[in-house]
């Protein structure tokens, strides 16, 4: 079995940090090692007691003076939206109708699905994340696409058909039965193949009918292992139209308790203007807000409020949003992710930043077992960051004289070119994903 020695300053997460002298939270090896057997980690810790368990012949990939942390994770982004970002000038609902249902449908093409989906995956790696959950379009073969690139390169995604029956295009509508047909064969097909895991995905309120979210339901409730996700509470014309649709329901919120649609592997996009009694019942059922800073700011959408989800014991994650939120990365994710807490007067610690890329999105998808730390055992799914990476950031961190501050200057001032090496299940993947994605497509 291929063995490999990964030296660096190790980074790695325990707990989530509860203040910026939490050092319990995590764990620092200043001269560390990533000890990965079979594409799994075998030992982390101090590189002269981690070698000491590797063969003398062992290879080595020395990043000093780079940190090497756990693959980045992002529950939450639309993969057909990958040429839809940086669309021009409305908030949500117009938004959807003169862009993205518009992109959406030349995912019919298998060919197309296809590209995209390989520039998906390149993207994801070359920004040093490793798991992801998205959207795919209406169509079965973009799910097909979705997958059969993760699994060229050994990556652990979650992932999903879109579900829509009623206020979208025409060629963007499956029916109640034919969304449930389809997304059973996906799930048979996909879900538990290798790394692949299946989310049953009615894309919000607006775009299914009560029939469209009890088959969703029964899918819910045959399928137990699989994850769901849709869209709650982004903008206020939303929640006024999705309510209208659903006179019945107490609230947004209600409309998914009513289809028992609300569990501890549901991803709630967005969150935003949730009543108390509404985030009660997201902590009751466990249920995950994602909160998706460039979405929220670049649609106008509002600002997520972390406190009141954290008052009242409900899960949140952290997400890009794709292609509304308008970067893959992570660390340009939590960048705006500071700002819009900063507006909420709220503040959010860099080694907290860090915990949600790796292991609380990890525990938010209940996979901290095997992603989001370094851990024995954990599929070594590793990134390595280079705070120096641009002249202005190298600038910068010569005045930096803590482990904090550099987390902090990653976050602030770093993007795609911080990071230096992506390692999925053990092998190096960046070099390949960045290459590809600049040879302009011919096809
Ligand atoms: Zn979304």
């Amino acid at each position: 079995m291929s063995e490999l020695l990964i030296r660096g300053r190790v980074l790695t997460f325990v707990a989530e940090p509860q203040g910026i002298d939490d050092t319990a939270a995590w764990r620092y090896f200043e001269d560390g090692a990533v000890f990965v057997r079979g594409g799994k980690v075998v030992a982390t810790g101090d590189y002269a007691e981690v070698r000491g368990r590797a063969g003398a012949d062992v290879a080595v990939a020395d990043h000093r003076p780079n940190l090497v942390l756990p693959g980045l994770i992002d529950t939450h982004l639309h993969f057909p939206q990958t040429q839809a970002i940086a669309s021009y000038g409305a908030q949500l609902l117009e938004w959807l109708n003169t862009y993205i249902f518009v992109e959406e449908q030349k995912f019919c093409d298998t060919g197309h699905a296809a590209a995209v989906a390989d520039r998906f995956m390149d993207e994801l790696i070359s920004n040093g994340t490793t798991t992801a959950v998205a959207y795919c379009s209406v169509h079965p073969e973009s799910v097909d696409a979705y997958f059969t690139a993760a699994e060229a390169r050994g990556m652990g995604m979650i992932g999903g058909k879109v579900m829509m029956d009623r206020n979208a295009p025409d060629a963007l509508r499956d029916t109640p039965q034919q969304g449930y047909d389809e997304t059973k064969a996906l799930i048979a097909k996909w879900h538990g193949r290798g790394r692949a895991r299946y989310a049953i995905s009615p894309r919000f309120a607006i775009t299914s009918t009560p029939e469209q979210l009890e088959m969703s339901q029964a899918l819910v409730a045959e399928n137990p292992t699989c994850y769901v996700q849709t869209h709650l509470s982004e903008n206020k014309d939303e929640i006024a139209f999705a309510t209208s649709l659903y006179p019945e329901a107490k609230d947004y919120t209600d409309i998914y308790a009513r289809y028992g649609l609300l569990n501890e592997r549901m991803l709630l996009g967005h969150c935003i203007h949730l009543s108390d009694r509404e985030i009660a019942v997201l902590a009751e059922t466990r249920s995950v807000g994602v909160f998706c800073p460039t979405s929220n700011l670049f649609l106008g959408s509002g600002l997520f409020d972390r406190d009141r989800f954290d008052k009242a014991g409900a899960r949140w994650s952290v997400a890009t949003d794709v292609g509304a939120g308008t970067s893959f990365s992570m660390l340009e994710t939590m960048d705006e992710a500071y700002k819009v807490l900063h507006l909420r007067g709220q503040k959010l610690t860099p080694f907290n930043s860090f915990y949600r890329m790796t292991l609380g999105n990890a525990r938010a998808l209940g996979l901290e077992d095997q992603i989001g730390s370094l851990h024995a055992g954990a599929n070594a799914d590793i990134v390595v960051l280079d705070s120096s990476a641009k002249p202005a950031m190298e600038y910068r961190m010569r005045t930096a004289t803590s482990l904090a501050q550099e987390l902090f200057i990653l976050q602030t001032m770093g993007d795609d070119r911080c990071v230096a090496e992506v390692y999925v299940a053990g092998k190096a993947m960046k070099a390949k994903a960045s290459a590809k994605a600049r040879v302009p497509e011919t096809a």
